[in-house]
This record gives structure tokens, C-alpha cells and sequence, in this order.
């Protein structure tokens, strides 16, 4: 098994880290209604894809 030659040092490792960033989703206007929603995906406001109407939405009662 390859193991670490030598210890890194705190600067070093928090430099690599620095990098490190929370994955922003890509938001995209959904074609049929203009919600944001995942590109990609069906939306969820609609039920659309490449508009096309694939899925029925439930309206939820409030
Ligand atoms: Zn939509």
C-alpha cells in the first residue's frame, strides 16, 4: 500500500482544504411555467421535460 513519505504540515493541508467548495446546483427557468428548477430534470411546478408535459402535478391543497 503507497503511504505518505512525510507529514504535511498544518499550512499545507489547510491550504489544500481552502479549495474546497459546496457544489452550488445549476439553476435553470423551466420553458413551460418560468420556475427556477434543475437543469435536467422534470419540474416540479409543471411536470415538464424538453416541453413535453410527462407528468401530472398534484395541486396541494392549503
Ligand atoms: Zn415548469
Amino acid at each position: 500500500m503507497a503511504n505518505p513519505t512525510h507529514r504535511h504540515t498544518r499550512s499545507r493541508r489547510d491550504k489544500r482544504r481552502a479549495n474546497w467548495k459546496g457544489q452550488i446546483p445549476n439553476i435553470i427557468t423551466c420553458p413551460e411555467c418560468h420556475e427556477p428548477t434543475l437543469p435536467h430534470r422534470v419540474c416540479g411546478n409543471c411536470g415538464s421535460y424538453k416541453k413535453k408535459k410527462i407528468l401530472e402535478v398534484i395541486e396541494k391543497e392549503s
